[in-house]
């Protein structure tokens, strides 16, 4: 057989960690493994501005033709001003062009493989550690990946230094990705003037900075939590952002996400877009409307955007009381441990310091599941189930 020779390809390991879970029969077993947010019922809720959506989508009654390429207008027009504002120059230029994607990978995906057409023979750089995927997605897209130190595991604070002595000496036109806000693994963000002076040494270097949004409204709201990517706009000539709503509208399953590219001039922006289509056509052809199309309800009608935000609003202070009451609840079985660090984190995960033998004893010994880097879910965490993690974590740290 021509497959006799083919290897097993290697699990995803954050899959793996769920499929565990799934078989453990404890149940007691908590999945701190993947990211999705949970409820304080355990279960990932259906936001009620999306129980509306999904009503006037249906009552809309649209036949369903083939979307373009890059989706809906609507929805590329309201997820673009979503992360630059309407009223940002480059919006108001017609030098930014948005499509919609399968999910924030989807515009990892398209963005790799429009910077690939564009300059095959630069690299890719992304953080020490980053989200799993990244190397994965633009392996795929023929990149030849590196990383960029960024945390300190000591010191729980960013590289700071050494991280821009690394972009200051890569050659220009290097694609650099950054976690726009809710840094995926760490829970650590650059603070703002971090941040203005990354945006300094990419501009001064040439480097293409790519934009990764996938827990946008997670941090602090939805407008100060996409500030880096108008900045960027500011001052790079050439900008790339992949945004998600798997998390933000909890949507995990409709894979909504999108691309967008700023670029230096209208007649730029649509030569780029001409590329992205030409991707897209040759990827998966077009995005399915459901997803989009509530996306767009949810983004474009006033009240159900003020839903949206307010419901938003509430999965992001749920998971910030879990992170004190997880703190609060170590430090009062283990005084000689300090997890503040874990209260200043932001977004869904946390950077424990769990060490890959304490997340092997949490598994082995209390059916609790968390990936061997020490990265927790804290948004899987609930009323019922943290006095049995807290307590679980407690009796593995050692001193
Ligand atoms: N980027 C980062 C940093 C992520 O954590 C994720 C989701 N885990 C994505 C992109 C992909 O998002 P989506 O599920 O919408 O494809």
């Amino acid at each position: 057989s021509p497959l006799a020779a083919l290897e097993t390809a290697p699990i995803d390991p954050i899959i793996s960690v769920s499929e565990a879970f799934f078989a453990d029969t404890n149940p007691n077993k908590v999945n701190l493994g993947i990211g999705i947010y949970c409820d304080d019922s355990g279960k990932v809720p259906v936001l009620d501005c999306i129980k509306a959506a999904e009503q006037k989508f249906v009552a809309a009654g649209k036949p369903k033709y083939y979307l373009p390429m890059d989706g809906l207008g609507a929805f590329n027009r309201a997820a673009q001003h979503l992360l630059f504002g309407a009223e940002h120059q480059a919006v108001r230029d017609k030098r930014v062009v948005t499509a919609q994607t399968l999910g924030g990978s989807g515009g990892l995906k398209v963005g790799a493989d429009f910077l690939r057409v564009l300059n095959p023979r630069v690299e890719v750089w992304i953080s020490d550690p980053s989200w799993e995927n990244h190397t994965a997605l633009f392996e795929g897209a023929g990149f030849k990946v590196n990383s960029y130190p960024y945390y300190d595991a000591s010191t729980r604070s960013i590289k700071l230094d050494a991280m821009l002595t690394t972009l200051r000496g890569l050659p220009p036109g290097t694609i650099v990705v950054l976690h726009a806000c809710c840094h995926n693994p760490t829970g650590l963000d650059p603070t703002p003037r971090q941040w203005q002076q990354i945006r300094d040494v990419v501009k001064k270097a040439e480097l293409v900075p790519f934009l990764d949004i996938a827990y946008q409204g997670f941090a602090e709201n939805l407008h100060a939590d996409a500030a880096e990517v108008g900045r960027f706009a500011d001052v790079c000539p050439l900008v790339v952002v992949a945004s998600s709503f798997s998390k933000s509208l909890s949507l995990y399953s409709e894979r909504v996400g999108a691309l967008s590219i700023v670029t230096g001039s209208a007649d730029e922006a649509a030569r780029a877009l001409s590329h992205v289509k030409r991707v897209v056509r040759a990827n998966y052809s077009g995005p399915p409307s459901y997803g989009g199309g509530l996306a767009t309800n949810v983004l474009t009608d006033p009240a159900l955007r003020q839903q949206w935000e307010g419901e938003l609003a509430q999965m992001r202070d749920r998971v910030k009381s879990m992170r004190r009451q997880l703190v609060e609840k170590i430090r009062a079985r283990r005084a000689d441990f300090d997890l503040n660090y874990v209260i200043e984190q932001r977004g869904m995960f946390s950077y424990s310091g769990l060490t890959k033998a304490q997340v092997g004893r949490l598994r082995d010994e209390y059916s609790i599941y968390a990936l061997d880097s020490g990265r927790v879910c804290v948004a899987a965490l609930n009323s019922r189930n943290i006095d049995y993690v807290a307590q679980a974590i407690a009796n593995v740290l050692v001193t």
